[in-house]
């Protein structure tokens, strides 16, 4: 079970549907995995065996070592921060630095920090940067292949309108994004892809260049069970090349099993601190960037906890599920998880006891309140089996009690931002 954001570039609903618990919080969609997201670097090696044309360069988390990188680059080169988001360039994580200097500079500015964007508005620490070799770029365009669900068939997207706004492009013009559909079977004619390539008006001298590529990605993207390829831009030089000055690639997670050689970068792919040491410790937990925490037993009670807090006027922090039939220790475990997250006012927590017993809660709440510094209002509501044990064991603590998920709701709300 995994949130993640929602693909602005849903027009067909190529991503994975949304439940309703997504719609009251916003920009977030729910899918029952989450593919693992490469790097910038990443990507650019992987497409780089394809024989796509990537910009020579590095990575590195020494701002003295993206120094030798550009001095041995010897002209302008191009520093970006390696975060799984994106938005990059519009958060300040990607600029031009003419001298060595200016690369060690700017490298050190940016390690470290947190990068906030539309997309990601938690925002991520960047730990590495790439030094690259900047390149003239002429006109940027876009291209992605994914799955189109509907179609049961891979499509690539294809723009001549590229870069930073296609977002904007897809939500006003979506028709300057053509979509062709790779038959199984047939993969795809050349004569399909210059039709397609016309059609998004790209220019001519960069047609075959571009076919070759856009063959490339789908090679790619089914040898390597990808979930997606993204280049943008796509950039045209003033010479008439075409190069990847972008790339994000992100694999099925289903198919890590047959992808041994992914492991460590699976290790390394969590995009949150949190959710990285909830997956260490074997916890369902996705942040969501608001104040109210919840920790619920089963995926649907949760959504629906988070729905009932956002109707109550509060906004909630994370998706936790403690899992059926959780011990007292592991309450404590996610106790402390939702502690972590500094933005948070108060936790809400919502158990419907079926293996889950409410003892069992009620014993790991306590200890977690105990033994842990947890300055906030807390609200439970517990019901199902052995309920009124739990109650028993809670009376008298700081837990505010609630009889119904309504309840529960607007009294954390209420208490978290009195
Ligand atoms: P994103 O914002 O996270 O998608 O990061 P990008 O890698 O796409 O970079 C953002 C923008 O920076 C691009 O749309 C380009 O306009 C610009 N950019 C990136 N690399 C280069 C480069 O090598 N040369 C030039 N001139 N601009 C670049
Ligand atoms: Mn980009």
């Amino acid at each position: 079970m995994r949130v993640k954001e929602a693909n602005l570039f849903e027009p067909g609903g190529f991503r994975r549907a949304k439940p309703y618990a997504v719609e009251l919080t916003s920009l977030r969609a729910v899918s029952f995995s989450g593919p693992m997201k490469l790097h910038e670097y990443q990507s650019k090696d992987l497409l780089a065996k394809y024989g796509v044309p990537v910009p020579k360069g590095d990575v590195t988390s020494d701002p003295e070592e993206a120094r030798k990188m550009a001095a041995e680059i010897g002209k302008t080169v191009v520093i970006k921060a390696q975060v799984l988001m994106g938005g990059r360039g519009k958060a300040g994580g990607v600029k031009l630095m003419d001298t060595p200097d200016e690369a060690f500079a700017f490298t050190k500015d940016l390690i470290g920090k947190k990068l906030v964007s539309i997309q990601n508005p938690v925002g991520m620490i960047v730990e590495k940067v790439l030094v690259a070799e900047a390149i003239d770029i002429d006109k940027e365009f876009y291209l992605s292949v994914l799955m189109d669900r509907d179609e049961q068939k891979n499509v690539v997207m294809i723009s001549a309108k590229g870069g930073m706004d296609i977002e904007e492009v897809a939500a006003t013009d979506p028709g300057a994004i053509v979509r062709l559909h790779v038959d199984p079977a047939w993969g795809l004619s050349d004569y399909e892809l210059r039709k397609a390539l016309a059609d998004a008006e790209i220019p001519a001298i960069a047609r075959n260049q571009m076919a070759s590529l856009i063959k490339k990605l789908v090679k790619a993207f089914e040898e390597n069970d990808a979930d997606l390829i993204e280049i943008n831009p796509c950039a045209l030089t003033p010479d008439g090349k075409v190069i990847a000055a972008d790339a994000k690639v992100s694999i099925d997670e289903n198919a890590l099993f047959r992808l041994p050689h992914y492991k460590a970068t699976a290790d390394d792919s969590a995009e949150d601190p949190i959710e990285g040491e909830a997956a260490r410790r074997g916890i369902a937990y996705v942040r969501l960037g608001g104040d109210i925490g919840i920790i619920g037993n089963g995926a649907g009670l949760v959504m629906c906890s988070m729905d009932e807090v956002k109707a109550a006027g509060g906004n909630p922090a994370d998706f936790l599920d403690v899992g059926g039939g959780a011990q007292a220790e592991r309450v404590k475990s996610c106790v402390e998880l939702i502690t972590m997250d500094k933005n948070v006012k108060g936790l809400l927590i919502n158990i419907f006891g079926g293996i889950t017993r409410c003892d069992e809660v009620a014993k790991g709440l306590l200890a977690a309140f105990d033994e842990l510094d947890v300055n906030m209002p807390v609200v439970a509501r517990i019901e199902g089996t052995a309920a009124e044990e739990g109650k028993k064991i809670l009376e008298g603590s700081r837990i505010v009690p609630a009889t119904t998920m309504q309840e529960a709701a607007q009294k954390i709300v209420e208490l978290a931002y009195a």
